[in-house]
């Protein structure tokens, strides 16, 4: 068994304004860092409408192909923005995980990362938010739940700020946990512990500024591992932003690259006893152009352990 890295060059048309910090930069310093490892690369499918559909209304779909421009930007929220490819691109990123969950539950590979861009995890029912545009790690928990069958699929999010758009897509879903920790007080200003979800399936972990490596461990010890191996997922899905790290320039977190190989190794082992070894991971954030490549092969590379 092995690790699949799943990316399609069609993300790198989702060109964001100058000075954005969500950049093709990003997905090419990625890409660059991940070039050596022994991965087996696969090309994202483009999603179907109906796959998306999953989690999003019809709406808010023919709200972004109506929006896109034909060139140039168009404007969603103060943050999020359309180019020509960006509808597009947020399909390949939609299949990209899509694909990911086939591979993995139909024991092609141990375990998956995409490497995508748009990112996922702050876009709502009907609101595109803070650089998504589709929520791709709640799109992926419903695919393996309602096509794929399974009972128990957890969704771990260790972006720096709250995975509000999984919360909303996942709130009433009895079998998906979520646990989402983020710096707080920070955009976009939701995540507190008492959102639980409807049916208290939901935790919020929230994490001073300035909060170290260390500090998360003993939050994700207290909190995080226990609830997860209480759950016992057949499936762990992770919402793997890097803006924690301490160079990023958008959080006051003070995680090291080192801190996310050691918190994958952590949750491939609970998938270990669990779900048979079985995480899909997607990209979400990560803005300073060094740590996020640094960060994100480590998170691979611990990945390839996990899968070897
Ligand atoms: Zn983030």
């Amino acid at each position: 068994m092995t690790t699949a890295l799943i990316t399609h060059a069609d993300c790198l048309d989702h060109v964001t304004p100058d000075g954005h910090p969500e950049q093709v930069a990003r997905l090419e310093h990625v890409l660059h860092a991940l070039a050596g490892l022994d991965v087996q690369r696969v090309a994202a499918p483009l999603a179907l409408d109906a796959d998306v559909l999953r989690v999003h209304p019809q709406s808010h779909l023919d709200r972004l192909k109506a929006a896109q421009p034909v060139a140039g930007h168009a404007q969603l929220d103060a943050d999020t923005w359309l180019s020509p490819g960006s509808v597009n691109a947020a399909f390949r990123a939609a299949g990209a995980v899509i694909k990911a969950v086939d591979m993995v539950l139909g024991s092609e590979v141990q375990n998956a990362f995409c490497a995508i861009r748009p990112p996922g995890h702050h876009a709502e029912k009907q609101t595109p938010m803070g650089f998504c545009l589709f929520g791709n790690a709640a799109l992926a928990a419903k695919y393996a739940l309602d096509h794929h069958g399974l009972s128990r699929v957890a969704v771990v999010d260790f972006d720096v700020h709250h995975g509000n758009g999984t919360q909303d897509l996942l709130w009433d879903e009895e079998r998906a946990l979520l646990i989402t920790s983020q710096q707080m007080p920070l955009w976009p200003g939701t995540g507190d512990r008492n959102e639980r979800g409807k049916h208290g399936q939901i935790v919020n972990v929230p994490l001073p500024p300035e909060s170290t490596g260390a500090e998360m461990w003993t939050a994700y010890e207290a909190k995080v591992f226990p609830k997860l191996r209480e759950f016992a997922p057949e499936l762990v899905i992770i919402s793997a932003g890097f803006d924690a790290h301490q160079d990023d320039p958008l959080a006051q977190l003070n995680w090291s690259t080192e801190d996310f190989r050691r918190l994958t190794q952590e949750l491939c082992k609970i998938a270990e006893e669990t779900a048979q070894g079985r995480v899909v991971s997607t990209l979400e954030g990560g803005y300073d152009l060094q740590a996020l490549a640094a960060s994100t092969k480590a998170h691979v590379e611990a990945l390839m352990e996990a899968g070897a």
